[in-house]
This record gives structure tokens, sequence and C-alpha cells, in this order.
């Protein structure tokens, strides 16, 4: 018997705490997780990385990011960036949920992107016909 190997997986996230995508979804290239901190918790710890730099994009609510001893307010819409060394915690405020996506990447490893790498192909989905 023939097995059929798709190109894509999807993944209905359920309500947890954190999901991380790179085990669910078989990623290659880099790690995505989904968290949610409760009104009023922290990340009981200030880490950094060896390697990868992280994106944080808030989803939703506000609370305070620790970044070098540096301590900013954030909010949903917020897109934060750091580099590997520097050393980051996250808490919720006290008034509701902090929802965000941390996308794990390693520094210097993105070669090509839109035009450069993607390419038009000739088939079409039945909206476009
Ligand atoms: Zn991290």
């Amino acid at each position: 018997m023939k097995s059929i190997v798709k190109n894509y997986s999807v993944l209905t996230l359920k309500n947890a705490s954190r999901t991380e995508l790179h085990d669910k979804l078989g990623l290659t290239s880099c790690e995505i997780s989904i968290n949610e901190l409760p009104a009023g918790a922290s990340v009981p710890f200030v880490h950094s990385h060896k390697q990868n730099e992280e994106i944080y994009i808030i989803l939703q609510g506000s609370g305070m990011l620790f970044i070098d001893n540096e301590e900013l307010k954030i909010k949903k819409d917020d897109v934060i960036f750091i580099k590997p060394n520097g050393k980051r915690c996250f808490c919720a405020s006290k008034g509701g949920i902090l929802k965000f996506v941390c996308i794990q990447a390693k520094i210097n490893s993105l070669e090509q992107f839109t035009l450069n790498d993607g390419i038009i192909n000739d088939i079409k989905p039945s909206w476009l016909k």
C-alpha cells in the first residue's frame, strides 16, 4: 500500500497555557509557541538563549517585559525582537491574561524569503478559476 505524504499539517489549538508547535506540526526551521499567562502571573525565571533569537507577538492583554535589567510595559499588538543573549522574563498585568506567540529561530539562519524564495505556480484554487 502506498502511503501519501502531505505537504502540510493542521493543528487546532486547545485551551492550554503553552503549546509548542515544533513537535506537533513537524517544524524544522524554527520553534513557535503559543503562550498564555494568567492575570498577575509571571514566567518563574529569567532566560536567554545559546543561539536562537526570539520574536514575541502579543495577541491579547498587557504586562511587563524584564529585559537586561530594564522593565518595559507591553500590550496587545506589540512585536518584540530579542537577540539570544537578552535576559528576559514576562509577566501578565493583574487585569487579565497575557497571550503571545513566541517564534524562536537560529540567529543569522535566514537565507531567502518572500520574493527571493517564493515560486508562483500555475495551478489554481477554485476561487481563482
Ligand atoms: Zn526563549
